[in-house]
């Protein structure tokens, strides 16, 4: 730390990305990519927009919000496109949190949380998910505090009925609740559609997973205008400009092609229940997944064994060290090949513990 560095930062702990490893050529399960290319419109639309770079990108975003609004039967006043949904998230936090309104999200959960909340002073608590790993509904009903809950939930890949959701949005109706939607392509229905019914909830989104497109930094957000609004303000404040002109192409050319994307989908949700099945077929804890990973434990190799014995084999997956989950590892699907290599691996690495 430089002795420049702000007091109010320096006990800030940043988010750990997963590796992205240039040395080897590893089969990459650790970042919930997709295994699949972008299509065709989104390469030709990013090209194009690539001949103009010299040229600002729209600050409204106005192709690609109409194109958003209409996919989701919203209107482009109740979307935000932003630099990817982490953008959106930090948006939000600033936007409708501070040290007088806290947030809570899940002691298990997407690790940004609790460093959106640190840079942006606001205090916040962990709530303990239930022994299954299951979001307690109850623990959220009335809490009169805002609110973030990634569903399906990452690590986890558990996932939670609208119903669930749509109790803890009318219950508390003087607070913001945050859904990050990150996964729900991957076979769970979208809170979106409640944004018409309740002004207190925003869904978050990305076309990183479903839409292949993690390196060109496409999130958005779903909600009543004044909270788009709201938020609009905070993105005028830091950075207009803050979807590039080529992302803004590709997230247009993604949508026409909606389609393709979708059935991409399925063949990742198909290749997940081969790994489940395939993983409890070799004694393995696989938590129910609507995601497109798998979180999983074996009782005859340790979490951080396993990720490193894969690693040395040219596979990664993401193992993560904190307490109540260091014998899992979180694997992401990728194509059915991919998979079948991995259940191979792990089967050798298996027999060698015996
Ligand atoms: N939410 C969750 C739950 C995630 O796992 C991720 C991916 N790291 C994100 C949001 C952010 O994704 P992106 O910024 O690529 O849209």
């Amino acid at each position: 730390m430089s002795r420049f560095f702000s007091n109010k930062f320096s006990t800030l702990v940043p988010y750990t990305p997963g590796e992205q490893p240039k040395d080897v050529k590893y089969i990459k399960l650790n970042t919930n990519e997709s295994p699949y290319p972008p299509s065709k419109k989104v390469l030709e639309a990013a090209g194009g927009e690539a001949e103009r770079l010299q040229l600002y990108s729209d600050p409204e975003c106005t192709l690609l919000h109409t194109s958003i609004a209409n996919l989701y039967g919203v209107d482009k006043s109740e979307v935000l496109a932003t630099n990817g949904s982490d953008e959106i998230l930090n948006f939000a936090f600033m936007a409708f949190s501070d040290k007088d309104n806290p947030i809570v999200f899940p002691d298990i959960t997407y690790g940004f949380y609790p460093v959106f909340a640190e840079i942006n002073g606001i205090p916040y608590e962990k709530i303990p998910l239930k022994e299954d790993f299951s979001i307690d509904v109850n623990d959220y009903i009335g809490i009169n505090k805002n609110i973030v809950i990634a569903n399906p939930n990452a690590p986890t890949g558990k996932y939670m009925e609208l119903c669930d959701i749509e109790k803890i949005v009318k219950s508390n109706p003087n607070n913001v609740v945050i859904i990050d939607e990150a996964y729900i392509d991957f076979g769970g229905e979208s809170a979106i559609p409640l944004t018409k019914k309740y002004d207190n909830l925003i869904v978050t989104r990305t076309f990183s997973k479903s839409y292949s497109m993690a390196g060109s930094r496409l999130g958005f957000g779903v909600a009543n205008k004044s909270l788009i609004a709201d938020m609009n303000t905070i993105k005028y404040s830091t950075n207009p400009y803050n979807v590039n002109r080529m992302t803004q192409g590709a997230g247009v050319g993604a949508i026409l092609d909606n389609d393709y994307y979708m059935q991409n989908c399925k063949e990742i949700i198909k290749a997940r229940e081969y790994t489940k099945a395939a993983l409890e077929g070799l004694g393995f804890d696989v938590l129910d997944s609507k995601a497109n990973f798998v979180f999983a434990k074996s009782d005859k190799i340790g979490g951080e064994a396993l990720y490193l014995a894969l690693k040395a084999r040219g596979i990664l997956v993401r193992h993560f060290t904190s307490e109540r989950i260091k014998e899992f590892n979180r694997i992401t699907i990728g194509t059915m090949e991919q998979m079948e290599i991995l259940i191979r691996e792990i089967k050798s690495i298996l027999e060698g513990v015996k």
